[in-house]
């Protein structure tokens, strides 16, 4: 593959990606990101695109390049007149869904880290089209083989609060959240890994990637193992790789695997690893989780409900339980399904007006 259309190159996924398009010889054609523009101008340096897209307008002077746009509009006009065949799109939040759904439209491929995506309208979407990027997903890829499966089940660190005492967590601020064990990720993915949210998409996205079947999640205080599958004949087998987004970007970014990406888990030094239930009371969300991998058209609400629940939680409207408890309230009183693109966009808009109104 020549080049790529890399959106959110200034994100946490964005920077490894340029480090591994660097690293295969991958050209970059766009960048797009939102406020950071002093990143933005070293890898315009770096990278050299031919077209650049911001967020703002009153930022466009400050950009050093002749083809500079801005807004939602300009990310999707860039998707079309690319020649790029593919799209790698680390926004973050539902922003990203438009992008995608334009990409697949425009016959493109997507490397997908915008998880919201999948989360709020995978009925909708396309999946021969997407090779996600994260490492959950990654791994189940990696195990599956011809063999009849009876589960399959995915790992989470557990975020800040994992050890935290549970009386506390009421009282836990934005800084606190933001104190992850294992991954130095953005804030928002940062959040959604404290409420343990972040496993609640990944949840679903396995199920729009892999179809219909038993998905389970556990703790793995360590991220060394990052999916694991049970096969019906009673064997299990788990992916160990160490904590690094740059082995499932190689691989979506279609790079030749013939050479080492990263270090391999050194057991013996590793030693022991622990694993956890993931507990209602820690993380309430887990509440919905049977309901929801039954019902998983209504992950537009939870997302929509998310998305709202975070904004007041960050203007320190509500406490940090409070995001869950939004979440659960929206998700028992939107119970309809979307039944095309144009109605997630309406659910989308009706959740959060309600979760910003609710007390
Ligand atoms: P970050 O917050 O680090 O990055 C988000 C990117 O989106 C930044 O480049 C940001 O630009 C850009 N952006 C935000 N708003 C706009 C806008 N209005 N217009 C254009 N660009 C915008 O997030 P992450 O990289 O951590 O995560 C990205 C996605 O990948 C999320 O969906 C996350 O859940 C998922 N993911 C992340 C993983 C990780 O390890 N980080 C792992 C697996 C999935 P700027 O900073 O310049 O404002």
């Amino acid at each position: 593959m020549s080049s790529i259309v890399l959106l959110g190159s200034t994100g946490s996924i964005g920077v490894n990606t340029l480090l591994v398009a660097k690293r295969f010889g991958i050209g970059v054609e766009v960048l797009v990101c939102g406020k950071n523009i002093e990143l933005l101008n070293e890898q315009i340096k770096e990278h050299k695109p031919k077209r650049v897209v911001i967020a703002d307008k009153k930022d466009v002077v400050k950009v050093n390049h002749s083809c500079v746009r801005y807004g939602p509009e300009a990310i999707l006009e860039a998707i079309e007149e690319a020649e790029s065949t593919l799209v790698v799109n680390a926004l973050v939040g539902f922003l990203g869904l438009r992008p995608t759904l334009k990409a697949i439209e425009c016959d493109k491929r997507v490397a997908l880290a915008n998880k919201e995506s999948l989360v709020a309208s995978g009925a909708f979407i396309d999946t021969s089209k997407i090779q996600p990027i994260d490492s959950e997903h990654f791994g189940l890829w990696y195990l599956l083989q011809e063999r009849p499966v009876s589960k399959m089940i995915i790992t989470a660190s557990g975020g800040a609060f994992r050890d935290w005492p549970l009386e506390k967590l009421a009282h836990a601020t934005l800084a606190d959240t933001q104190k992850h064990p294992n991954w130095s990720m953005g804030q928002k993915i940062t959040i959604d890994s404290a409420t343990m949210v972040n496993k609640m998409f990944e949840l679903l996205e396995a199920r729009w990637l892999f179809g219909e079947g038993q998905y389970d999640a556990i703790i793995e205080t360590k991220s060394l193992i990052h999916a694991l599958i049970d096969f019906k004949d009673g064997s299990t087998t788990a992916h160990f790789a160490n904590a690094s987004m740059q082995l499932p970007i190689a691989y979506a970014l279609d790079a030749q695997m013939d050479e080492n990406i990263l270090a391999h888990v050194d057991l013996l030094k590793v030693s022991s690893l622990k694993f956890r239930k993931i507990e209602k009371e820690r993380y309430p969300i887990w509440e919905i989780k049977e309901d929801l991998l039954q019902n998983p058209y209504l992950g537009v609400v939870i997302n929509a409900a998310n998305e709202a629940a975070i904004e007041k939680f960050i203007t320190k409207e509500i406490g940090f339980m409070d995001i869950s408890h939004n979440i659960i309230e929206a998700y028992e009183k939107f119970r309809d399904a979307p039944k095309s693109i144009d109605d997630v966009f309406v659910q989308d808009a009706e959740v959060r007006s309600f979760v910003r109104s609710a007390k």
